[in-house]
């Protein structure tokens, strides 16, 4: 059985004393689910304050990127084997990381090998664009994406990988995909894992849902079978996050 996530991706909100503000006032329920795991990811900046105010609960710790690099004169960045210290997880390839800083998915992939070198469980980002969809090249789109930045991975790290399927027209946008749509491009993400890694790795490979997730359209995702949870970002900053967590952990134990 593939334990369900439920992921926040708090993007550019969310000083330390803000975080530290936020998770105080959600650390009781949100600890107290049980049955899916349930990470934060705050900026940077952040991840020092939240990391002290989720001690002594269940609640994972992330990245929102890394650097490929392992370290050096790269003035900015954050290396994998840093972001280790404080957090078990990272995101790689968000959708804005594409679209706004050029990120490419050989980099992805970069970045993804780093993540695992270090111990960290990576969430590889893909999605389509609108125009992309539009043309009926979703799946196109998805399996260049899926074979660029997940190829010639260490078959002993790719268990640890996660895989976030986040059309870029349903983030932040108030239009999420349909349930049929998100399962559709999950069969696919898991058909290619299998070409590339073999079956075993394929079927135990966790598969999440995002954009424009929220209490009362994560169930319906989650209640597939091809779902393993949500990546979750505007509603991640609010109490709601507890709900939709609660959810994804319901619909799988059910
Ligand atoms: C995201 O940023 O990963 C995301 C899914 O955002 P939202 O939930 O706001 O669509």
């Amino acid at each position: 059985m593939r334990t369900p996530i439920a992921a926040a991706n708090w993007k550019m909100n969310f000083g330390p004393r803000q975080a530290e503000q936020f998770i105080a006032a959600i650390r009781e329920p949100l600890g107290a689910v049980s049955g899916a795991e349930v990470v934060l990811f705050p900026p940077f900046i952040s991840l020092d304050s939240a990391y002290r105010a989720i001690q002594g609960t269940a609640i994972g710790l992330g990245a929102q990127n890394l650097s490929e690099h392992p370290g050096g004169a790269f003035t900015g960045e954050t290396s994998a084997i840093m972001v280790a210290e404080l957090c078990r997880w990272v995101i790689a390839g968000h959708s804005e990381r594409r679209q706004y800083y050029g990120e490419t998915d050989e980099l992805v992939r970069q970045k993804t090998l780093a993540a695992l070198s270090a111990d960290l469980s990576p969430i590889v980002c893909v999605g389509e664009r609108l125009e992309d969809r539009e043309a009926n090249l979703a799946e196109r789109v998805i399996t260049t994406q899926i074979r660029g930045s997940l190829g010639g991975l260490p078959a002993e790290a790719i268990g640890r990988v996660v895989v976030a399927y986040e059309p870029v027209w349903a983030i932040g946008t108030g239009r999420a995909a349909t349930r049929q749509d998100a399962e559709d491009i999950a069969q696919l993400i898991r058909a290619l894992v299998g070409e590339q890694y073999g079956q075993g790795i394929a079927d135990a490979l966790r598969i999440l849902y995002g954009g424009s997730v929220t209490a009362a359209n994560v169930t319906e995702f989650v209640a597939s079978p091809h779902l393993d949870g949500a990546l979750v970002g505007t509603a991640s900053l609010r109490p709601e996050f507890v709900d939709i967590a609660r959810a994804i952990a319901a619909a799988k134990t059910a």
